[in-house]
């Protein structure tokens, strides 16, 4: 398996497009082809995780990135400086696992110092998060996403096959509530004959604690063809069950809602989210674009469209053209079909992308 190594512009020449876009700058914010306003840019901080959770990373791993290819903390600040000055207000930082890169507080703290950036928020598999909590908090994460597929140790250990992880993500969540984050979201991609008769214990712990649970359906990627095909479930059975249990109210949701659909029980502490990529394409309401640890600036998760912002940033060059082109080639919306690698662009696992 290789790493997916695209071409900066498909099926083109050289690009004529890099240059100066009149239409960018700090009262013109980014707003693509489409009248999507782009202000909220997810970055990977590595490739690398100590999971291997079976719809995202093969067993064995994939071919790392490099050291060297991989932004320092002041390369991703000065790319979230530059595209903070043409409207970008949130920054979640995800990976692979983002709590396996030395010193991450750092980084949070110098982004956190950025004017504009009003948001920052990390998705984690909390393994590491118990040590990391408070830390991390005190540097400057406001919200906190936590993945969690089973309520079950030996589930866990079959789903994320990294045994004895169980008791640390439980350890993690804990922290979490402690250091004060709020709202703590709790993401389970749903997958069939390994968690999808554990829908009515997650739905019903928002009754008691005030966990956001988003239930995800699984998308289709190079490496995991067999499993999204083949144990693929829809957020729509998801919540048909859980409406059995009692009827659930649509709700705004927490802040940072993006894609997810949200409902609650009556009188719940939490929510029940729902984010369906497969069944129900979102991509009209889409505000992200996503760095990858590497610095290709990808203005979807899916497709062929990426652009190095690394090169033109370690030559000096100015980043806001090559930002302004990736806004202006964001595609209208992704291709997935289940069973099929044909709509991931090449994409082996979520984690070279930050999911
Ligand atoms: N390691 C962190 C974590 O697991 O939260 C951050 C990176 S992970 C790639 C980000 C999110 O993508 C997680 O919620 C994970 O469950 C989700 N994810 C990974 N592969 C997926 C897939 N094929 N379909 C749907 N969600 C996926
Ligand atoms: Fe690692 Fe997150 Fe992918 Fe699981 S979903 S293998 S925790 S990057």
């Amino acid at each position: 398996m290789t790493r997916f190594d695209l071409p900066k512009y498909p099926g083109e020449g050289p690009d004529t497009s890099v240059g100066v876009d009149p239409a960018l700058s700090a009262d013109r914010p980014m707003i693509d082809p489409f009248g999507r306003r782009v202000e909220y840019l997810r970055v990977s901080v590595t490739d690398k995780c100590n999971l291997r959770c079976v719809y995202c990373m093969p067993l064995d791993g994939l071919p790392w990135l490099k050291r060297e290819q991989i932004l320092t903390y002041e390369e991703i600040t000065e790319i979230v400086r530059v595209m903070a000055g043409i409207g970008l207000k949130r920054v979640r930082i995800t990976g692979g696992e983002p709590l396996v890169r030395r010193d991450l507080p750092d980084l949070v703290k110098m982004l956190a110092a950025i004017p504009g950036i009003d948001d920052l928020s990390l998705s984690t598999n909390a393994v590491l998060l118990d040590e990391q909590a408070e830390a991390l908090k005190d540097a400057g994460i406001h919200r906190m996403n936590v993945s969690l597929d089973s309520l079950r140790e030996e589930r866990v250990d079959a789903i994320a096959r990294r045994p004895g992880s169980f008791p640390r993500i439980m350890a993690g969540l804990d922290a979490a509530e402690r250091a004060g984050f709020d709202p703590i979201k709790v993401n389970v991609v749903l997958i069939r004959g390994q968690n999808d008769d554990e829908i009515e214990d997650f739905a019903r712990i928002t009754r008691d604690r005030p966990w956001h649970v988003r239930f995800i359906e699984m998308m289709p990627t190079g490496g995991n063809l067999d499993v999204s095909a083949e144990q693929f479930v829809s957020c729509d059975e998801a919540l048909a069950r859980i409406e059995a249990i009692e009827a659930l109210e649509p709700v705004t949701g927490p802040f940072g809602n993006g894609p997810a659909r949200y409902f609650r029980f009556p009188e719940a502490a939490g929510t029940i989210g729902v984010i369906t990529p497969m069944s129900h394409n979102y991509c009209d309401r889409c505000n992200r674009m996503r760095l990858t640890a590497d610095g290709q600036l990808r203005p979807c998760l899916f497709g062929e469209v990426q652009t190095n912002l690394r090169d033109p940033l370690r030559a000096g060059e100015e980043l806001l053209p090559h930002v302004a082109r990736t806004l202006r080639i964001k595609p209208e919306r992704h291709h997935l079909v289940k069973g099929s690698a044909a709509g991931s662009g090449g994409l082996v696992a979520l984690s070279q992308t930050g999911g």
